[in-house]
């Protein structure tokens, strides 16, 4: 990180793994490990995490300290791994800065910057992070195997570019992610706004092009019918297809973790100024 801007590591962000626990498919918790190595250089770091699911292992490794604010947008209610409450904010002197965004089922691209947006700009404003973690899960793609948010690889990828024009460093990693051919569309798609440099919809030809490709390099032929609604086509970036999972985010959900966050009290309080006082230790590779 001390030479780079942005590192990225689409193996990584395996947010659900604990201290001595397996869980969610993941086994080590390469966020907290990557979070540790960054407090060595930086008094803050700020986590985000735009996967489908709480990023439950990483917000309880820094519950109770005030150095890491952890922020999560996911789907709540029935779902994997239960946590995420908007209640759960942190504990001692963590307190206030643990943040959790529940949302339901068929979050699309404008509800969720509405969202997005607004939280994390109160956040790296209050928080100063020196360092930001972004686990970019792809699971919260429409049509994703698992997930039930209806981003489009736009939607996902403007919370990179959104934190991107922050300009402060960041370790970009990978997360959940079902449906194969929309995980490496969403991560080919967001390294080229981390390089900064464009891609044209046109996949040149390979050997997996139908895999990856529309069917018949036609763009908008994947739009298929799915329940009898349009499904959006993921191949084409820009495409305004409706989604096929309905947006119904109930209020509840959005209205009570926003008002905590934009009330003229923020709960977030400002950076803290006390030194640090412990120290992660050297790792031996
Ligand atoms: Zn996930």
């Amino acid at each position: 990180m001390g030479e780079a801007d942005h590192v990225i590591n689409w193996g990584g962000g395996l947010h659900h793994a604990k201290k001595s626990e397996a869980s969610g498919f993941c086994y080590v918790n390469d966020c907290v490990l990557g979070i540790l190595e960054l407090l060595k250089h930086h008094q803050r770091v700020l986590y985000i995490d735009i996967d489908i699911h709480h990023g439950d292992g990483v917000e309880e490794a820094f519950y109770t300290s005030n150095r890491v604010m952890t922020a999560s947008f996911h789907k709540f209610g029935e779902y994997f791994p239960g946590t995420g409450d908007y209640r759960d904010i942190g504990y001692g002197k963590g307190e206030n800065f643990s943040v959790n965004f529940p949302l339901r089922d068929g979050m699309d691209d404008e509800s969720y910057r509405t969202v997005f947006r607004p939280v994390m700009a109160r956040s790296m404003a209050k928080f100063q992070p020196g360092a930001v973690v972004l686990q970019c899960g792809a699971d919260s793609l429409t049509g994703d195997r698992l997930g039930c948010f209806n981003l489009s690889l736009k939607g996902h990828g403007d919370c990179v570019n959104y934190m991107k024009s922050f300009g402060v460093p960041m370790l970009v990693l990978g997360g959940g992610g079902y449906t194969m051919r929309n995980v490496a569309r969403c991560w080919a798609y967001e390294t080229s706004i981390l390089t900064g440099v464009e891609i044209p919809n046109e996949l040149p030809y390979n050997d997996y092009f139908e895999y990856y490709g529309c069917v018949g390099g036609r763009q908008g032929k994947r739009c298929a019918c799915v329940g009898g609604r349009k499904a959006r086509c993921l191949v084409c970036v820009g495409c305004s297809q409706l989604g096929f999972q309905a947006a119904i985010n109930g209020l509840v959900f959005i209205c009570l973790p926003l008002a905590r966050l934009l009330a003229p009290a923020p709960p977030a309080p400002a950076a803290p100024t006390t030194t640090c006082t412990s120290r992660p230790p050297t790792w031996r590779t």
